[in-house]
């Protein structure tokens, strides 16, 4: 399995943080990222707004963190899955311009990355804004499928 450190992404390493921040998910994540969490892939199912990332963490999380996480924002679907053996997976679905979609594609090329002032600015943007959203309810009635914004999960 490959493990690459987060300090070879910074452009994921700022938006986890910041995203951590945003929906307060500090509790979860009250170590040394760059020391003890690895990138160990990303989903290749080719969907333009798929950017979903796999990682294991060198601890295990406690028994009681082991939950999925929602996140429906208006930036998109984040499915943070702690699971046991400290795998994570951050299920980033929904929306086509996650900042560092790319470059978790370039680094399992090989390619160095740095976090630049443009990257910065694209952070800034994403997160300047981003708001919780309703999630999408599908009804399926006999032949009609029907998609409305739903109350029944409140985030
Ligand atoms: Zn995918």
């Amino acid at each position: 399995m490959k493990k690459i450190s987060l300090s070879k992404t910074p452009i994921f390493l700022e938006f986890l943080k910041r995203f951590i921040k945003y929906k307060n998910y500090e509790d979860l994540f009250e170590f040394d990222m760059e020391k003890e969490l690895f990138i160990t892939g990303y989903c290749k199912c080719g969907q333009k707004d798929c950017a979903t990332v796999y990682l294991k963490r060198i601890k295990e999380w406690e028994e009681k963190d082991h939950i999925v996480n929602l996140a429906s924002t208006t930036k998109g679907l984040v499915l943070l899955h702690i699971e046991e053996n400290g795998l994570m997976e951050f299920e980033a679905l929904e929306y086509t311009k996650y900042p560092y979609k790319n470059e978790i594609k370039k680094v399992f090329k090989w390619k160095k990355s740095t976090l630049t002032p443009k990257d910065k600015e694209i952070l800034d943007n994403y997160f300047r804004d981003l708001a919780p959203e309703k999630l999408n309810c599908i009804t399926i009635d006999d032949d009609k499928v029907t998609s409305t914004k739903c109350d029944c999960i409140s985030i």
